[in-house]
């Protein structure tokens, strides 16, 4: 499989390019030059599959240059060895619960697939790799905790300072080993800015192999396409006109499951629910995308202002609004919104949304009032990560599962950088 620029279809890399380099040298993000097709007996067969027989089945086209099916099939087992349940909430409403990985989140599925992904590709260097990932929650914990130990392969993790909650800064800061935790004077957008910089810069790619690891590379992306084909064939058993709900930020999840739709999944309809940084709802309204500054809420992985993946549901929609506008809805809601529907939804039905998942559950609900359909809202952490915010909506408390725990009792090493360019390069250097 070849993989484009989203800034030039000529500029055509192979799968170990795409996933070591994750942004073109145009800036652009690598896409597919052609979606794969899924063999009409897996569309046909989908309810019956396992996870990993149609995990396996979706990454192979991608994957099938790059390695041997029985390599591919190794890194699929290794890195989904845990539940993915589609939990059913009430009436035409379910949760798919993404949150069963180590870091009890969904980033774990991508994380933990690029890391072995990686680790594949670079075996056989003799040179270190530094994987770079600004996070504003549960980007850094899953990153960090997917390659934590995996030898040859350095990861730092960029954070804006104050802003992530206790739980999700526990969870990359605590583990050492190959993982440094840097503690950014600045937002989210900050951190990926600072990221971004780094890789266009020529003095470092001169001296240092540098990888992104955030939801722009394919390497986490593919992966999470998975769980919607999944989702859907447990779903269509009793309804095939599933529509996913989905609470973006960065656009990579959703944008996963437009692949998936490409693919061949006969999904019906997706829905983009997102907090008040509502650049992409915008865009459906007026097709203008106007990126602002973001603005913190509890859902704060959610809190972008600036969705990279934009661009690749751009590139798969041929820039069309029109066909976007066709398959995808927009929602957006506060936080008051936010704490009213946890606690409502825990006092009726005894399910418990985590802030984040709540968006989508919202959304949901509020397209099915005019629109029929199997709804699946993607539960996309758990809530004892969120216990902050969470335990006084519902006043009581929250249990926390026992590998939550354990990060919780471990000590936290951070660096302090300001948010300066020039702090950040240094830093890079001094690693060579
Ligand atoms: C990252 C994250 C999101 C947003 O996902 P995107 O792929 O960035 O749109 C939603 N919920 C949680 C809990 C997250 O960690």
């Amino acid at each position: 499989m070849k993989f484009c620029s989203t800034n030039n279809r000529e500029a055509i890399v192979g799968l170990k390019d795409a996933v070591l380099k994750g942004l073109a040298d145009d800036n652009g993000l690598y896409m597919p030059v052609t979606m794969p097709k899924l063999p009409a007996k897996v569309i046909e067969n989908i309810s019956s599959l396992t996870f990993q027989e149609l995990a396996f089945e979706m990454a192979q086209p991608f994957m099938a240059e790059d390695m041997t099916n029985s390599e591919l099939s190794r890194i699929v087992n290794e890195a989904f060895n845990f539940d993915v349940p589609l939990v059913k909430v009430h009436d035409n409403i379910s949760s798919l619960e993404l949150f069963h990985g180590p870091t009890l989140a969904f980033k774990d599925f991508g994380a933990r697939f690029m890391a072995r992904l990686l680790g594949y590709f670079t075996k056989d260097l003799n040179k270190e790799i530094h994987v770079l990932v600004a996070t504003s929650g549960d980007t850094g914990s899953a990153v960090a905790n997917g390659f934590l130990g995996v030898p040859g392969i350095k990861v730092h993790v960029l954070f804006p300072s104050g802003l992530v909650s206790n739980i999700q800064e526990k969870q990359f800061t605590t583990l050492g080993q190959n993982i440094t935790a840097l503690e950014i004077d600045g937002t989210f957008d900050d951190c990926q800015l600072l990221v971004k910089k780094a890789f266009l810069d020529a003095d470092l790619k001169n001296s240092l192999i540098l990888t992104s690891a955030n939801s722009i590379n394919l390497g986490r992306l593919i992966p999470q396409s998975f769980y919607y084909a999944y989702a859907y064939g447990m779903a269509a058993k009793t309804n095939p006109e599933v529509i996913f709900s989905v609470p973006s930020g960065n656009f990579g999840n959703i944008t996963a499951g437009l692949f998936a739709k490409a693919m061949g999944v006969p999904i019906k309809h997706f829905i983009a629910a997102t907090n008040i940084n509502d650049i992409f709802p915008k865009y459906l309204e007026t097709a203008q995308f106007e990126p602002k500054a973001s603005v913190s809420t509890i859902a704060n992985a959610m809190d972008v202002g600036n969705p990279s993946n934009f661009a690749r549901i751009l590139h798969l929609y041929n820039q069309s609004h029109q066909a976007i506008s066709k398959d995808i809805s927009g929602y957006r809601y506060k936080d008051e919104d936010v704490k009213s529907v946890v606690k409502e939804v825990f006092e009726k039905t005894g399910y418990l949304l985590d802030p984040h998942g709540a968006i989508g559950y919202m959304a949901l609900k509020n397209y099915l009032e005019k629109n029929k359909g199997n709804g699946i809202f993607l539960e996309t952490a758990h809530p004892a990560k969120f216990l902050e915010t969470v335990e006084p909506i519902i006043g009581k408390k929250v249990e926390i599962p026992a590998r939550l725990q354990k990060f919780i009792e471990g000590e936290s090493k951070t660096t302090s950088l300001t948010g300066k360019y020039e702090d950040f390069k240094n830093y890079l250097l001094s690693l060579r």
